[in-house]
């Protein structure tokens, strides 16, 4: 696998420059190279130019591999001419000239269908943190038979020490390493060694469609932890576990999403990368993730990931907060008192 590991942080870190580029360029010029999706989720030019770079890259390394990425080149081909000639600048930019048909067909190479050995790739998670210069993550996986072997998550504005920009790096069984955003090794990450659970430093999304905020406060109260949770948007948030600046990423099924499953990009790198610095990740009711069921986690319900000491508690507490074996969802009202208060035995 090192040829691959070399070839994934060269991809990402380039996906990231390309990132920092379109984010110093477009956004502070004021154009703004987003546009919507069919589900009303922005895409920007950095999006499709991340999705571009990585899949040349891995394309040319590993021409024989399947790649499942998030965006849809076909959408970027019919749309008006200025997104596509500013996508390919930035790309050409990080991987040499090509012209704009080129750049559509790297794009397209992300439309692969999982099975046997493919790469997972989400060019911007977090798109939204993107655009409010807030967190989000590049981040690229090799699944095989089944199971994440490989996980790297270019998170460009994540604190970590002391400067802003970090890289992931994970083998399953080999560990975590960390880089500069420059390639430079800064060391093995590992999650935090906190097993107080009233201690525990809680981290979630922003977006409260993307998890329940009500259910998670439900969890702080009967567990007693006082801190308040940190949020922030893509899968820096398990970059944030496995550098020891969160002990748990809860990610918890939305009342009214109740049939949203995961996709698999949104998770693949980040719970390598957790598992490998110490750590544990499960879905809500303490399952492991099966990654061979296409492009979504259908088997499993939300995810919870810890630093592994706190994992088996917290599954306890959350199955009450949740009712997960009533079927029901008691924690995800607003007005959480009452389950607070009827269920602080289990503690
Ligand atoms: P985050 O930045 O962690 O809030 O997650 C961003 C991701 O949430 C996006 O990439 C979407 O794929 C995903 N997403 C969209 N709708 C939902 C939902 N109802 N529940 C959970 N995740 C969602
Ligand atoms: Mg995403």
């Amino acid at each position: 696998m090192d040829r691959e590991i070399e070839v994934g942080l060269i991809a990402v870190r380039a996906a990231a420059r390309l990132c920092q580029a379109v984010q110093a360029d477009m956004l502070s010029a004021g154009v703004s190279g987003v546009t919507s999706k069919q589900d009303g989720s922005p895409v920007t030019v950095a999006d499709f130019g991340s999705q571009a770079v990585v899949n040349r890259i891995v394309g040319e390394a590993f021409p024989g591999d399947v790649i499942v990425a998030e965006e849809d080149g076909s959408v970027l081909r019919h749309a008006d001419g200025a997104q596509l000639r500013a996508v390919t600048r930035f790309a050409c930019e990080q991987v040499g000239a090509a012209d704009p048909q080129t750049v559509c067909d790297w794009i397209d190479l992300g439309a692969g269908e999982p099975s046997g050995r493919f790469w997972v790739l989400d060019p911007i998670d977090g798109t939204k943190g993107f655009l409010r210069r807030g967190q989000y993550a590049i981040a690229l996986g090799l699944i095989e038979g089944g199971r994440v072997e490989l996980g790297f998550l270019a998170c460009p504005l994540l604190p970590c020490g002391g400067r802003r920009g970090v890289v992931f790096a994970s083998r399953r069984g080999h560990g975590t390493q960390a880089f500069a955003l420059d390639g430079r090794p800064l060391g093995p990450a590992r999650v935090a060694p906190t097993s107080d659970v009233k201690r525990a430093v809680l981290v979630e999304s922003v977006e409260s469609a993307h998890t329940n905020h009500a259910a998670s406060a439900t969890l702080r109260e009967m567990v007693g932890t006082t801190a308040e949770p940190l949020r922030m948007d893509s899968q820096a948030k398990y970059a944030a576990v496995a550098h020891g600046q969160a002990d748990v990423y809860l990610r918890l099924p939305n009342t009214k999403t109740p049939d949203y499953r995961e996709n698999i990009w949104d998770h693949a790198a980040g719970v390598l990368v957790v598992e490998e610095a110490g750590g544990r990740v499960t879905d809500c009711y303490g399952r492991p993730l099966d990654w061979t069921q296409g492009r979504r986690l259908g088997k499993n319900l939300g995810v919870i990931t810890t630093n592994g000491r706190l994992h088996e508690r917290l599954v306890t507490v959350l199955e009450r907060v949740l009712d997960l074996r009533g079927g029901g969802c008691r924690g995800c009202d607003e007005d959480n008192s009452e389950v607070a208060s009827t269920t602080t035995e289990v503690i």
